[in-house]
């Protein structure tokens, strides 16, 4: 008979096949242009919406191009240009202290390494394994809203505690595939697996989803 790990193991499996069938193009929705600017754009993505962290994103780095201009700017100006994304204040104090991290002791490069970044505040540890995953293609997990719904009615986690969660989901996906669950669980999130109204009946994992079966 089949342990529980090895259950939860191959349905891990059969949930990244279907999902990379589905989705076979998923990637990360903050634009990636520099990786200062993508790791800025993953502080201003806390509890906001990837297209409006876009759209904010792009006005900013217009009119401060380098992190220079905006470590030496003033704090009010730079929340001024960031309130669409909301958290203003707390968003504000870390887009402040991370250009004056980078501009002074990380040398112009943002660290592959989550236990420093995590020294700037107001960047956790999702945001952190954002960075170093999408910028230097660091196996991480990144347990956003819709990778914590989702992966707990698959039956992947039973925890609502996204480092809890992490580390379920760390157990049964192999290291290279850490990254790219992340991508597509938020397209199973944004497509079918909604918080409130999901369309299990047209849901690529209709067929094996605890929730479902
Ligand atoms: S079958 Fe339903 S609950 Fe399960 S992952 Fe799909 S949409 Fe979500």
């Amino acid at each position: 008979m089949a342990s529980k790990d090895s259950k939860i193991k191959a349905l891990a499996d059969k949930t990244f096949s279907a999902l990379s069938t589905r989705f076979p193009d998923s990637t990360c929705s903050l634009d990636n242009d520099w990786p200062q600017n993508l790791a800025i754009r993953g502080i201003m993505s806390a509890q906001c919406t990837d297209k409006r962290v876009n759209i904010t994103a792009k006005e900013l780095f217009e009119r401060y191009p380098d992190m220079e201009s905006i470590a030496n700017e003033d704090p009010e100006v730079i929340a001024g240009i960031i309130k669409p994304c909301g958290l203003t204040s707390s968003k504000t104090k870390s887009v402040m202290a991370f250009a004056k991290k980078m501009t002074g002791e990380w040398g112009g490069k943002v660290p592959n390494d989550t236990g420093l970044l995590m020294e700037v505040p107001g960047i956790g540890r999702k945001i952190a394994n954002l960075i170093v995953g999408e910028i230097y293609g660091t196996p991480a997990v990144v347990v956003d809203t819709h990778c914590k719904r989702v992966m707990k009615r698959i039956g992947i986690t039973e925890s609502d505690d996204p480092a809890k969660v992490e580390k379920d989901i760390m157990k049964v996906f192999p290291e290279d595939q850490w990254i790219r669950i992340g991508h597509l669980s938020v397209d199973l999130g944004r497509a079918y697996c909604t918080a409130k109204s999901p369309k299990c009946d047209e849901c690529p994992l209709s067929s094996f989803c605890k929730r479902r079966i």
